[in-house]
């Protein structure tokens, strides 16, 4: 059923394991993270940045993720990632997203914990869930940058004060990962993780997933990541086949040979994302 990011996480925790986050560019890209989820039989957390909810329209999207939660019988969650303006989640939430993310990380605490309350309040009236992150995760994606200089882990003590003044649902933690990384992988500062799950208890998150090496998500889960955000390989691996495709299919064959190969491509790399997160032995 189309669902929020509390109920999915709650069931992730019973279970340690994560579930994925996939950022879609497209309403063509939605299929095949759906249809992933749908044959590893796992929930799913469609991702969009604001950008992508304006170009597509945040109806269109609820509408898919409702249909197609349907017809896959599996939970689907829409999240809205990294919105920085109360206006930007308000129109989310008012068109049915059941997940948002206010990232106030830039912010100087007391700011962040200020934003974050008034976004709580609007959410929790819809019943909508909410992801906050505190420490600010390096590199770029799709509009969110911080340079070298600005990234900072996340301090367990800070997050203790966060969470308790907030009651938000899911932490987003800078661990060392960075968004947009694919050309190499990061060294996950595990310590760091560690006593921030020791501080609070409530499903963590990690951005930059794609950054990740494939030996670290069973630890990164252990040390309690529940939602693992994966944006760039999708993205990636979506662009290199159309590249190709485009090079030699006719200018007059139906859009769907250039298309449907995408979603194919895409889909065996979410596919294999969510086995890593199912954390099996
Ligand atoms: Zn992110």
């Amino acid at each position: 059923m189309y669902t929020s990011l509390n109920r999915v996480l709650k069931k992730a925790d019973e279970l340690n394991m994560a579930v994925g986050a996939f950022n879609t560019h497209s309403l063509e890209m939605l299929p095949a993270i759906i249809s992933a989820a749908k044959e590893q039989g796992t929930p799913v957390i469609i991702q969009t940045s604001v950008g992508t909810a304006n170009y597509v329209g945040h109806r269109n999207l609820v509408s898919v993720c409702e249909s197609m939660s349907d017809q896959a019988g599996i939970d689907v969650v829409l999240h809205l990632d990294h919105a920085k303006e109360y206006q930007d989640i308000k129109e989310a939430i008012d068109a049915g997203y059941s997940s948002v993310m206010f990232d106030g990380s830039s912010l100087p605490l007391k700011e962040n914990i200020l934003k974050t309350q008034q976004i709580i309040e609007y959410a929790k009236k819809h019943d909508v869930s909410v992801e906050a992150e505190l420490g600010i995760v390096g590199g770029t994606e799709d509009g969110v940058a911080a340079s070298e200089a600005e990234v900072k882990y996340t301090d367990p003590e800070e997050a203790v004060t966060f969470v308790q003044k907030t009651g938000i649902d899911a932490l987003a933690v800078a661990i060392g990962t960075n968004h947009g990384q694919y050309k190499s992988k990061t060294n996950i500062n595990f310590e760091r993780l560690k006593e921030i799950k020791e501080a609070v208890d409530l499903p963590l998150v990690i951005h930059g997933g794609t950054g990740v090496k494939d030996e670290d998500v069973r630890k990164v889960i252990d040390l309690g990541i529940r939602k693992f955000n994966v944006g760039t390989e999708l993205l990636v691996t979506w662009t290199k086949k159309s590249k190709e495709l485009f090079g030699h299919t006719s200018e007059n064959a139906s859009l769907r040979n250039n298309v449907v190969p995408c979603i194919e491509a895409v889909n065996e790399v979410v596919q294999g994302k969510i086995k890593l997160f199912k954390n099996l032995n």
